[in-house]
């Protein structure tokens, strides 16, 4: 189990699953095979599987435990949901929960949960199957996210052409805690307590925040998708497939990668392989990973 220790603040990995599962060239338009070469040290085996020239894409979330408080940032995809657009992630049956419960937390015991954006893989465990239902599974948690994705998706989830909305995900796993009354959405920059910080940063979709803990000078960022991989800190010019606005993209990635690489603020994204965490460091022009586990 991954966990770091940020000034008052515990954060460990929960992970959902851990396997090739993206074809690199499909996911970034700008792949080419020499990259493998040139950054063979790190990237072969832990976030590129050579074999079957995938990405190795982790999903997890972040429990945050900070001033006796529990929050769990992005939730993956969930089990038993229908997902049949993404065969790897359709009718998952993970012990997430298990992994959850071995980290000290049952669900109850979760006070806000936080999602940087809406896609599948950022909201599954919002809501679990209770008879045939779909139901809050963090009930006594507050749901936080950007009314900016919410409007988005929300819009689009109607459009009898588009939707329903990122694979039916709207629908099973957000929705259902809008209606519960969980449901606590932000617009704009939003300073949640001492320790946290929303900044908006949107591209990947429009309403994209990224989170950033503050603890006794310790900092660090929650970055979702604003970075996929750490190929990226190399060429934050490089967008994946799912980035809907292209150019904002590349901006609110590069405001990260410069945010880190300028405070010494420990990223904590969402898919990157093992160790699943760095540090960024200027290095002339750019900007390199320093790993750290
Ligand atoms: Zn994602």
């Amino acid at each position: 189990m991954v966990e770091v220790k940020l000034g008052a603040a515990t954060v460990t990995r929960i992970e959902e699953s851990y396997e090739p599962n993206f074809a690199a060239k499909t996911f970034f338009p700008d792949w080419k095979p020499e990259i493998v070469d040139e950054h063979r040290s790190w990237l072969v085996a832990s976030h590129y599987d050579e074999a079957s020239a995938m990405l190795k894409l982790s999903v997890h979330s972040w429990l945050l435990n900070i001033g006796g408080k529990r929050i769990l940032i992005d939730t993956c995809v969930g089990n038993h949901k229908p997902r049949p657009h993404r065969p790897k992630w359709h009718l998952m049956e993970t012990k997430y929960l298990e992994r959850l419960k071995a980290a000290g937390v049952t669900p109850d015991q979760v006070d806000m949960v936080m999602c940087t954006h809406l896609h599948v893989d950022h909201v599954g465990w919002n809501t679990r199957l209770d008879d045939g239902r779909w139901v809050p599974t963090f009930r006594n948690a507050k749901y936080v996210w950007s009314q900016d994705d919410f409007d988005f998706y929300g819009k689009l989830d109607k459009d009898p052409e588009k939707g329903p909305a990122n694979g039916g995900s709207f629908r099973d796993s957000v929705l259902p805690v809008v209606e519960a009354g969980l449901a606590r959405m932000v617009k704009g920059a939003a300073e949640l307590d001492e320790h946290l910080r929303i900044t908006p940063a949107p591209g990947h979709t429009p309403g994209t925040i990224r989170i950033e803990l503050d603890s006794r000078g310790q900092k660090a960022v929650f970055c979702g998708d604003i970075l996929h991989h750490a190929l990226q800190v190399y060429h934050p010019e490089w967008n994946s497939f799912a980035c809907l606005d292209q150019d904002n993209a590349r901006k609110s990635r590069r405001a990260t990668v410069e945010h880190c690489a300028g405070t010494g603020a420990r990223l904590l994204p969402c898919h990157f392989g093992a160790p699943f965490t760095c540090h960024i460091e200027s290095k002339g022009a750019g900007f390199v990973p320093r790993f750290v586990g």
